[in-house]
């Protein structure tokens, strides 16, 4: 039986005086313990974040591969896990977008992340334009080939799948759509890992609210929410964690 995971993603928002939002939610958390629930934060942000709600899983949003090295501006999972991080995302599409990062690299990160101890949230999702010509499973198939890591387990893993389209727009995929591409996900880690992915939790990310968690989560497959936009106030993220219950 897979445990509901819903966490937050606040990309490059928030500032010292917004970890008082965690306070709430780290509250909610505790009220609900049938429920996982994480914030990744900027990395300015792990430090003071995991101090003050040492009861919240802390995460960051990104990692490098190697442990260190001239790579300016960069951080490694050696550093964000010393600063109080407990998992790290990977491959989300903005790192995909914007840094032209690819499912190798996402596969790298994840490999690094684990030898540091910190679990993963492996993000994959097809663009609008290939969902528009009827890629989106081969695609998301493609993804987690390429980029599920050695070892792969649901005790440190879980998957995000989270259409591109999705992300940010208010727009979601029918629950149909949704059941489709998480059957063939879990299908794709079955075939990579066998039976071992049964534990691996697989989350739905873009456009969640408190509208609608309730109704996403509860389509077979989805274990959880990856939430960007309603993770950053308590009063949006808060409905989504009791969605969960
Ligand atoms: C995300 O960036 O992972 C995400 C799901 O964003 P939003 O919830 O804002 O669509």
């Amino acid at each position: 039986m897979r445990r509901k995971l819903v966490a937050g993603n606040w990309k490059m928002n928030g500032n010292l005086a917004m970890l008082a939002e965690l306070d709430v939610i780290a509250a909610a958390a505790a009220a609900h313990p049938g429920v996982d629930v994480a914030v990744a934060v900027p990395a300015t942000l792990i430090a003071a974040a995991a101090s003050r709600v040492p009861t919240l899983a802390i995460g960051a949003e990104d990692v490098h591969e190697a442990e260190s090295g001239a790579y300016t501006g960069c951080v490694s999972a050696a550093m964000v896990r010393e600063a109080g991080a407990r998992f790290t995302i990977v491959g989300h599409s903005e790192r995909r977008e914007y840094q032209n990062e690819t499912s190798q690299d996402a596969w790298a990160k994840a490999a690094a992340a684990r030898r540091q101890g910190l679990s993963v949230i492996l993000c994959c999702g097809e663009t609008g334009a290939e969902r528009d010509a009827g890629r989106a499973e081969r695609v998301v198939q493609a993804q987690i080939e390429k980029s599920l890591p050695e070892g792969a387990s649901g005790d440190w893993l879980t998957i995000a799948y989270e259409p591109r389209w999705a992300i940010g727009t208010g727009r979601t995929p029918t629950l149909e759509d949704i059941a489709a591409i998480h059957a063939i996900a879990r299908a794709k880690i079955r075939q990579l890992i066998g039976a071992a992915a049964d534990d691996v939790r697989i989350l739905y990310g873009g456009s969640v609210t408190g509208d609608n968690a309730r109704a996403i989560m509860g389509v077979a497959d989805v274990d959880g929410a990856l939430v960007g936009g309603a993770s950053l106030t308590a009063a949006k993220f808060v409905p989504i964690i009791e969605g969960a219950v």
